[in-house]
């Protein structure tokens, strides 16, 4: 059963009411998409549930930690992300766009789990100019450099030095 389950039924007895609401739980727990996990440090959801017509509207935001490796240099690296949730939860939802109202209750893990994971990076980087490795000896060219030979002749010019002029 999600954690992040909430009963609604004061809001859904008030039109036009709302409730904030506060909950930190290990972002671990949320997963990560293939490349990029959520570190086991607080993912914290701070949100408006309020009463509309058409249903409850979810605002706010969601913050927490990743972790990976650098897609370069496979060095470990952490970040930080804040990503603004706001979805509609109602009785009859239309796909891909808004959430099951489900009796009286909303369940906020699908929506804050789409929201993060499409803001965490696909290919993290642990800087920017990161070198990465040579991908002839491994070595890592942010500390080192090497004598492989990375840059193979532009075939352009073979195309070029292949031409005879004769006149
Ligand atoms: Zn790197
Ligand atoms: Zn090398």
């Amino acid at each position: 059963m999600s954690a992040l389950r909430y009963n609604v039924s004061d809001l859904l007895h008030h039109p036009a009411s709302r409730r904030p609401e506060r909950i930190a739980i290990p972002g671990s727990e949320l997963g990560g998409t293939a490349d990029v996990r959520l570190s086991a440090a607080p993912l914290t959801i701070e949100v408006m549930l309020e009463h509309v017509p058409e249903g409850i509207v979810v605002h706010g935001h969601v913050s927490g930690e990743y972790e990976s490796e650098c897609s370069r240099c496979l060095t470990p690296v952490r970040g930080t992300f804040t990503v603004p949730v706001r979805e509609m939860f109602e009785r009859a939802p239309i796909d891909g766009e808004t959430y099951q109202l489900e009796g009286e209750e909303v369940d906020l893990e699908l929506p804050v789990r789409d929201a993060v994971l499409l803001d965490l990076p696909q290919k993290p980087l642990c800087r920017d100019n990161c070198a990465g490795l040579c991908p002839e000896c491994g070595v890592d060219h942010n500390e080192t450099d090497c004598q492989c030979d990375l840059n193979p002749p532009d075939p352009r010019w073979d195309a070029l030095r292949a031409l005879t002029f004769d006149d």
